[in-house]
């Protein structure tokens, strides 16, 4: 399962909360800021609701604070987690873990275009392997693998690249 982890630090925190999460196998977050209250600060806290004043209590109670957001598979929270307190250990902050049900990506043309940049087709007529044919072999050749087949018969042949990296997988 997936996991949406949430690290709220305040903002003088930050970049040790980044490098522990950095450290921890992380490679990619995203950074919300915001005003944070307490529990501690706001308990039998009210104030007069007109604008200014509630506005006035932001600036004048409210800390300044991020959320350090990622989504990451549920092995890794354990080890974020020790990260997270090694490097915060006397400071104030608070994690938040939520399940992830679903993640849809939408890359628009983005993601269609480059694969398309990275795979060429080939033709070449040589005796097919299968039917002996001369006949047209249609080759693909993708990042990391390649399938070869025959337009006479259909057989078809896959060759992964050892060696090559792929990030995509
Ligand atoms: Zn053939």
């Amino acid at each position: 399962m997936k996991v949406h982890l949430r690290v709220f630090v305040e903002i003088e925190n930050l970049g040790k909360a980044m490098n522990a999460l950095t450290d921890s196998g992380i490679t990619g977050f995203y950074i919300l800021e915001y005003k944070g209250m307490s529990p501690e600060d706001w308990e039998g806290f009210s104030i007069k609701e007109d604008p200014k004043s509630a506005i006035g209590m932001i600036r004048d109670y409210a800390n300044d604070a991020v959320q350090i957001c990622t989504v990451l598979n549920e092995e890794q929270v354990p080890v974020v987690e020790e990260s997270v307190n090694k490097a915060l250990e006397n400071d104030r902050y608070t994690i938040i873990e939520v399940p992830i049900r679903k993640i849809i990506v939408n890359y628009g043309n983005q993601d269609k275009k480059a694969k398309e940049v990275d795979v060429w087709f080939l033709e070449k007529k040589v005796p097919c392997f299968y039917c002996g044919e001369d006949a047209a072999q249609r080759i693909r050749v993708d990042v990391n693998k390649a399938k070869i087949w025959c337009t006479n018969c259909g057989a078809t042949r896959h060759y992964i690249f050892k060696g090559v990296e792929n990030p995509e997988e």
